[in-house]
């Protein structure tokens, strides 16, 4: 498997850990949209693309995020911390949609991913940069509990993707026709070194 190319988009300067998003391309044949790029306390990690888990209102039987106070459909009070917990104590929300099944694999996937966003941020000071991560709905901030928390690439923490980024409007991804190039070519040295 290669990884033929990685789109990033840089996330405007915000209190939260999210520093960019990203899909990649493997093969040149299949996509995967929606990993985060995730600010952890020893560094850059992805987070796989994931789903909400849900449950069943006692009450209706509507499905409910495991963390609603109330059921969408009827109001009937719910238990906010009836989530399942891990070995850490810490409340699975989420499940991956998409994951490597071995840690050779995340590895090569974490390390060119984090790369093209060490790119992608030198080409953000370009003026006329523009992002060729295609947003299909303005930006899903919903990333809490990364499921590959820990998971760290090296990267240097400490730092913001800043804000120049909405400057070109999010959302407007008209001709992107050559606008990957950089980073085709970057993912690209990047995939000839494996
Ligand atoms: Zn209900």
């Amino acid at each position: 498997m290669v990884i033929t190319e990685v789109r990033i988009k840089l996330v405007e300067e915000n209190n939260e850990r999210l520093m960019a998003f990203c899909s990649v391309t493997l093969d040149n044949a299949f996509v995967i949209r929606d990993l985060k790029i995730i600010e952890g306390t020893k560094g850059l990690f992805v987070a796989m693309p994931s789903r909400k888990l849900t449950d069943r209102c006692p009450r209706c039987g509507s499905k409910n995020h495991l963390r609603a106070r109330f059921c969408n459909n009827c109001g009937t009070h719910l238990d906010e911390n009836r989530a399942p917990r891990d070995h850490d104590g810490r409340a699975k929300l989420h499940a991956d949609i998409a994951h490597p099944i071995n840690s050779a694999c995340r590895e090569v996937m974490q390390n060119a991913i984090i790369k093209a966003y060490h790119d992608e941020r030198e080409r953000a000071k370009i003026p006329g940069y523009v992002c060729t991560y295609d947003d299909y709905d303005g930006g899903d901030y919903d990333y809490e509990s990364p499921s590959y928390a820990g998971m760290v690439a090296g990267g240097k923490p400490g730092f913001r993707a800043h804000g120049g980024h909405g400057a070109n409007g999010r959302g407007t991804h008209l001709g992107q026709s050559d606008k990957g190039a950089a980073a085709r070519k970057a993912t690209d040295e990047f995939g000839a070194g494996l």
